[in-house]
């Protein structure tokens, strides 16, 4: 099994897009236009779709009277995204506590609108002003 590499942003976008639906080719394309506000050539798509197929993640479907076949996500598929779901979740919550700030006074979490004060030459931020009295009252 050639081993799947995402390697950016139309690929993960592509395994989410399936993960929540089946849908054709055309209509891939048309969603990765939107939501990476990129131009996206079929040649971005198909070989990485093909390379999902062999390795079994997805199938293809067909649906209704003509040609046309939507791609599937496989049960494998799912497992598959699902863990890279839950890679990248940890990545965005990485980032997202490695820039939080914390209050200086009590400690808590500051998720936003700080309470930002100069004390000593030094910005500081509190959850709000009854903790920074406090802080300067110290
Ligand atoms: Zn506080």
């Amino acid at each position: 099994m050639k081993e799947i590499k995402i390697t950016n942003l139309i690929k993960f976008c592509t395994l989410l897009f399936l993960y929540k639906k089946s849908m054709h080719g055309y209509e891939l394309i048309k969603l990765l236009k939107e939501h990476t506000g990129k131009k996206i050539s079929s040649s971005h798509v198909y070989p990485f779709l093909n390379n999902l197929e062999k390795n079994k993640i997805i199938r293809l479907k067909a649906k209704g009277s003509n040609d046309k076949k939507e791609y599937q996500m496989t049960k494998k598929g799912r497992v598959f995204t699902k863990t890279i779901i839950d890679k990248f979740a940890r990545l965005v919550n990485f980032n997202i506590k490695h820039n939080l700030k914390i209050c200086a006074s009590c400690r808590c979490k500051l998720i936003e609108g700080a309470y930002k004060s100069k004390i000593r030459g030094k910005v500081m931020y509190f959850c709000c002003k009854y903790c920074c009295l406090q802080y300067r009252s110290k």
